[in-house]
């Protein structure tokens, strides 16, 4: 089996692996300015895709220009959060050098789409392929690739424990190659319970003192897991941002969520809002509790709010994910101040962290490959992948993380 490792090595974001010159896995986005793509250029006969995140997902459009269009394979979730990503993608570059692909091909993908659940088999590109709940984020999948004489196992983003929103993974189909994703090999997360607990408390504490508490989420997984949090904590709040219509989509798709009554409870305990700017202003001002996009605070309609709950220091600021180096989320976590609208203000609302990660941590990561031994690991889609594939070796294993651009024969 030939692998190509065109992103997502050695570094998040961006996710493409090319198996046999034939099945791409993944075909993602850097976000950033400008946004990355993947290396080379791939005129693959079907693509497999993981799940429904931007860096997973992010670019498969793009493929789908020229006369031969490749066959798209993904969960029903994976499908609808890709044409979302999507269309936000062309409305935030559409007809720039930052977007390869047009409307066009963003409807191809309906017409190329093919959808598969969990433990179904399925033919790509002359392989069979079966996808496995990986415990991520609705429809995220481990892909199993049977080329005739190798199984590979591409284990894309994982997570180990259960969250709320989806269980975690217990799924270890036999494999001949590991492809190993490594976010948080260096990171040990504090149990989920007890990250809920600290933050439930904080959160109600600034509520009692009269405050109102903004809650930045990603869209996708992070918006729908903090509304069943607070709902399961009787906290009402409203919710903001694209992660209201993933919150409805989810609607029809009752099996790829863990508890759908859950779910159902979440959303008619929080208040969507509209969209316009008056009305956050107000709600801004209600000593309530909003969970809101973007998870880093790099645009979306946390930047409406922000800037009416920055002065008091009664209110807070409670993100809930890692804050990528150079965000403004960063900035405010480590140096108390904001970008706003071109210019940095200082914030004295307070800042906090919790840490409602989606992915396995370094133990997760071990435990999972524990049932590999034997098997080659090939470590992707992390900040210090040849790092975690050395400590992988000195444990007995196998291992190396692949450069960008690198081939590899198994
Ligand atoms: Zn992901």
């Amino acid at each position: 089996m030939k692998l190509q490792f065109l992103g997502g090595a050695e570094e998040v974001g961006r996710s493409a692996i090319l198996v046999n010159e034939s099945l791409l896995l993944d075909y993602g986005m850097l976000t950033g300015n400008p946004p990355q793509f993947p290396v080379g250029s791939v005129e693959p006969d079907a693509v497999v895709v993981s799940h429904g995140h931007l860096d997973h997902v992010g670019t498969v459009p793009s493929l789908l220009s020229g006369d031969d269009w490749p066959a798209v394979h993904w969960t029903p979730p994976t499908d609808e959060l890709a044409r979302t990503l999507a269309r936000d993608t062309l409305k935030l570059h559409g007809g720039s050098y930052n977007c390869p692909f047009t409307e066009t091909h963003v409807r191809r993908m309906t017409q190329q789409s093919e959808h598969h659940d969990y433990g179904e088999t399925f033919a790509a590109a002359g392989h069979e392929v079966t996808f496995y709940n990986a415990g991520h984020i609705p429809g995220s999948a481990h892909v199993l690739v049977d080329d005739g004489e190798t199984r590979l196992l591409y284990t894309a983003d994982f997570h180990t424990d259960d969250q709320r929103l989806v269980s975690g993974t217990t799924d270890r189909p036999d494999a001949d190659v590991v492809i190993c994703e490594s976010t948080y090999s260096d990171v040990e997360h504090d149990d989920r319970a007890t990250v809920e607990e600290r933050f439930v408390e904080s959160v109600r504490t600034t509520v009692w003192e009269g405050g109102t508490v903004v809650v930045p989420a990603f869209a996708i997984g992070r918006t729908q897991e903090l509304l069943m949090v607070l709902d399961a904590h009787d906290i009402d709040c409203y919710v903001d941002g694209m992660g209201t219509r993933v919150l409805r989509m989810l609607r029809n798709h009752p099996d790829y969520v863990r508890d759908a009554a859950a779910l159902k409870r979440a959303k008619s305990n929080a208040r969507i809002v509209s969209g316009r700017d008056g009305q956050r202003k107000r709600i801004a001002r209600q000593n309530s509790v909003i969970v809101t996009t973007s998870g880093m605070l790099s645009g979306g309609p946390a930047m409406t709010y922000i800037p009416e709950i920055r002065r008091d220091p009664t209110n807070k600021i409670c993100l809930t994910g890692y804050q990528v180096e150079g965000t403004p989320g960063r900035e405010l976590v480590e140096r108390g101040r904001c970008e706003l609208n071109g210019g940095v203000v200082p914030v004295a609302a307070r800042a906090e962290m919790y840490d409602f990660s989606a992915h396995a941590d370094r133990h997760g990561l071990l435990s999972f490959l524990d049932d590999y031994r034997g098997a080659p690991v090939f470590v992707n889609h992390g900040d210090r992948c040849a790092t975690f594939a050395e400590e992988l070796r000195a444990d007995g294993y196998e291992a190396a993380a692949p450069e960008i651009g690198t081939t590899v024969e198994v």
